[in-house]
C-alpha cells in the first residue's frame, strides 16, 4: 500500500464539472480533469484492503457489487500514488478492453463497494481509471499493439457496441482474423447511438476503433446481418460466429392515442440528435427540418425514471424544451441506505443525475415525479399530439398470483399540456429476425439462450454475447460478457484457450 494514513489524510475530491447552466448550451463532456498532482492523492486514499470488495463484481441480492471486470483497482491505485502510470495501464488493460468507455460511462459498481465508503466518502475509483487512461493515450502507451502470430481461423462478430468490441479485441489478440459487421453506419452500438454525446464524445470511440484497426479487426457499417448480408456465405466463411446484437426491443406503452406523431421511443430521440451534432453543437437547421424529433419549446413528457429518461432529460434541455417532466411508475427511493441493503450492496437510494441536477437549474425543480404514469395520449384535429392524461399509480397485492403490483389510482387522472412525449421504459429483449435467421433458440425473455454459465447458443460454432445475452444492462457487463464468451470461442477454434 502507498500511504497508509491516506485515506485519513486526504479528502475525497472529485473532477470538476461545469455549471449546468453553463454545460448545457452544448453537448460536449462537461467533465474537467484533476491535476496529475490531485489525481495522485486521491490514489492515496486506496487502503488495498485485504479483501477488496471493489473487485469483487458478483451478484449480492441479485445486484452487482463492485467491478464485473475483476479490475485490479488497489494494485492500480497505489501505482497512481506513485506516479507509475505506465505500470498502473498495463495493469488496467489486464482485465479491461476499453476503460477510456468505463472510465466515462459506468455507474461506478467498485465505488459503492469500497471499504473507505462504509464510514466516508469511496475512493474516486473511476476517476483514477479515466487519469491512466487519457494519460497512456497523451503518452504513446495506448497505440495499436498487432499480435505477433495468426492462427488463420476466422470470427464473424454481429454487432458493435462494448460486447462485440471486447470479443473482438480479445479474439483478435489472440491471432484470430475478426470482422465485426454493424448495421448501423457507425461503430459503437449504444455507446454510439443511446449514450448522448455529453457522456461520451464520441471522438472516443474512433479513436479506439483507429487502433482495433491498425491491429487487424476489420469493420463492415451498414451490413444488416439477416437482411442485407448472407448468413448462408457468412456461416460458410468463418469459422465461428458471435451474436453480439444488443437488447434493442423497445417495451411500448400502450395507451389510447399513441399512434400518430410526437411520440417517440427514447433511443430513436437520441440517436437523430447525435446523428445531428456538428462539434457537439445543434445547427438551428435541426429545428426547423420536420423530419427531426425537436424538444425545442415544447412540454415534454418522458415516461422511464431511470439512466435513459435522465438522458432524455439532459438531451431536451440542450434542445432548448418549454418544461420537462419525468415519470416513475415506482415509489422515491429513499435518501439513504435501509437497513435492508447494507454495504457492500448496491445501493438502492435516490441518486440525482446530470439531466435532473440541471432541469433544477433551468426550470428550479427535479423533473421526477414518483408513482406515476400516461393513461392517454389527447391529439387535436390534425392529429397533433396536445395533451397527455397522467394518472397516479398505487401498490396493489394481485388476488391471484399475491404479487404485489402498481395500479392506476383513476381518481387521480389530470391532464396536463404536452406536445412530445419520450418512452424510456426499458428493452424486451433480442430481435426476432437475426435469432430466426440465425435459427438460435431464445428465452421466454427472448434473450438468446445458452447453458447457465456459457455462451454457446443452440447451433454448433455460434456464441452470443452481452444485452442479447443477459438483457439490456450496462456497459462494463457488455466488456465482462464479451471476454468470457471470446475464451468459450478460442476454445472451440483451438481446443485450449490462453485468454
Ligand atoms: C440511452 C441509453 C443510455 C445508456 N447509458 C448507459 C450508461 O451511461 N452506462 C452504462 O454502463 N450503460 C448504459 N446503457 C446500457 C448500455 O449501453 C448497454 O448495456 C450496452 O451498450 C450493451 O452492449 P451490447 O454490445 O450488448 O449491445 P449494443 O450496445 O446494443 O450493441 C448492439 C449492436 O448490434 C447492432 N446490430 C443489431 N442487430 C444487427 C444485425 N442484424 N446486423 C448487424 N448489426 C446488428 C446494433 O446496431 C448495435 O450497434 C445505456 C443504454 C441506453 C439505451
Ligand atoms: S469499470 Fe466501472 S466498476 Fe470497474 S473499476 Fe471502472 S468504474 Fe469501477
Amino acid at each position: 500500500m502507498g500511504k497508509a494514513t491516506g485515506f485519513m489524510d486526504y479528502e475525497r475530491v472529485d473532477a470538476n464539472a461545469s455549471t449546468p447552466k453553463e454545460r448545457i448550451k452544448n453537448f460536449c463532456e462537461f467533465h474537467i480533469a484533476l491535476s496529475l498532482e490531485e489525481q495522485k492523492r486521491q490514489a492515496a486514499r486506496c487502503m488495498e484492503c485485504g479483501v477488496p470488495f471493489c473487485q469483487y463484481g458478483e451478484a449480492i441480492q441479485g445486484m452487482t457489487s463492485g467491478c464485473p471486470l475483476h479490475n485490479l483497482i488497489p494494485e492500480w491505485n497505489d501505482l497512481v500514488y506513485h506516479g507509475n502510470f505506465e505500470q498502473a495501464y498495463i495493469r488496467l488493460k489486464k482485465t479491461s478492453n476499453f476503460p477510456e468507455f468505463t472510465s466515462r460511462v459506468c455507474p461506478a459498481l467498485c465505488e459503492k463497494a469500497c471499504t473507505c465508503g462504509l464510514h466516508g466518502d469511496a475512493v474516486s475509483t473511476k476517476e483514477n481509471e479515466k487519469a491512466i487512461i487519457e494519460y497512456a493515450y497523451a503518452h504513446g502507451f495506448a497505440g495499436p499493439k498487432p499480435p505477433q502470430v495468426r492462427t488463420e481461423k476466422k470470427v464473424a462478430v454481429i454487432g458493435s457496441g462494448p460486447s462485440g468490441l471486447a470479443v473482438a479485441d480479445q479474439l483478435n489478440q489472440r491471432g484470430h482474423e475478426v470482422t465485426v459487421f454493424e448495421r448501423n453506419d457507425a461503430i459503437g452500438g449504444l455507446l454510439r447511438y443511446g449514450i448522448p454525446n455529453m457522456k461520451l464524445e464520441k471522438h472516443i470511440i474512433d479513436r479506439k476503433v483507429a487502433v482495433m484497426e491498425a491491429e487487424g479487426v476489420h469493420f463492415v457499417v451498414n451490413a444488416d446481418v439477416g437482411k442485407t448480408t448472407d448468413i448462408k456465405k457468412l456461416k460458410k466463411e468463418y469459422d465461428a460466429i458471435v451474436l453480439c446484437c444488443g437488447a434493442s426491443n423497445p417495451r411500448n406503452i400502450e395507451a389510447p392515442g399513441r399512434e400518430g406523431d410526437g411520440i417517440y421511443f427514447a433511443v430513436d430521440f437520441l440517436t437523430a440528435t447525435t446523428k445531428r451534432l456538428v462539434d457537439g453543437v445543434l445547427p438551428e437547421s435541426a429545428f426547423t427540418d420536420a423530419s427531426f424529433p425537436s424538444a425545442k419549446g415544447k412540454d415534454v413528457i418522458i415516461i422511464g425514471g431511470g439512466d435513459t429518461g435522465n438522458d432524455c432529460v439532459g438531451t431536451c434541455i440542450r434542445h432548448g424544451a418549454k418544461s420537462v417532466t419525468q415519470l416513475e411508475m415506482m415509489p422515491e427511493p429513499p435518501a439513504e441506505r435501509l437497513e435492508s441493503n447494507p454495504w457492500p450492496q448496491w445501493p438502492l437510494v435516490k441518486k440525482t443525475d446530470y439531466g435532473q441536477e440541471e432541469s433544477a437549474a433551468v426550470f428550479g425543480q427535479d423533473p421526477r415525479l414518483y408513482t406515476t404514469t400516461v393513461s392517454e395520449f389527447i391529439r387535436d384535429k390534425k392529429g397533433n399530439l396536445k395533451k397527455v392524461v397522467l394518472v397516479s399509480l398505487k401498490s396493489e397485492v394481485d388476488k391471484k398470483t399475491g404479487r404485489r403490483m402498481m395500479v392506476p389510482d383513476e381518481s387521480t387522472k389530470r391532464e396536463v399540456p404536452c406536445q412530445l412525449v419520450l418512452i424510456a421504459a426499458g428493452f424486451l429483449g433480442s430481435e426476432s429476425y437475426v435469432t430466426k435467421a440465425f435459427g438460435v433458440d431464445v428465452t421466454e425473455r427472448t434473450n438468446v439462450k445458452t447453458g447457465a454459465d456459457d455462451h454457446k447458443t443452440s447451433v454448433a460454432g455460434i456464441y452470443t454475447a452481452g444485452d442479447m445475452h443477459t438483457g439490456q444492462s450496462l456497459v462494463v457487463k457488455a466488456i465482462a460478457e464479451g471476454r468470457a464468451c471470446a475464451a468459450e470461442v478460442d476454445a472451440y477454434l483451438m481446443g485450449y484457450t490462453n485468454l
